[in-house]
């Protein structure tokens, strides 16, 4: 479904659905923060208070804990994102009539 890291191909490499559809904008971004970095925040934190350790420690643990957790799942995100999009018809809201339009004219330059 991607053909780079967090770039979609234009359509799926097995069933050849059209992913012109697929808008996830900065919602991988907005969950990993929720899911993995908010919570990372509390363990720094936690880990500042109870051991109190020098800043190094945090170089070497905190940061790349938080850049790992919050890079790692977002190509998983994105796939959610797109199938979930995919299966609700989800579209920003009010756009019904822009999207009627777009998809005439790009029906009509098929023709
Ligand atoms: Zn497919």
């Amino acid at each position: 479904m991607f053909r780079k890291w967090l770039k979609l191909n234009d359509a799926c490499p097995h069933c050849h659905l059209d992913y012109s559809f697929a808008a996830p904008d900065d919602g991988p971004a907005f969950f990993s923060l929720c899911i993995v970095a908010f919570p990372l925040t509390f363990f720094v934190v936690w880990l500042q208070v109870a051991f109190e350790p020098p800043f190094w420690v945090h170089l070497v643990t905190s940061v790349p804990l938080l850049a790992i957790g919050c890079l790692w799942p977002l190509q998983y995100i994105k796939g959610w994102l797109v199938a979930s999009q995919y299966m609700n018809r989800a579209q920003e809201a009010g756009t019904e009539k822009l999207w009627e339009q777009l998809n005439r004219r790009a029906a009509e330059k098929a023709d």
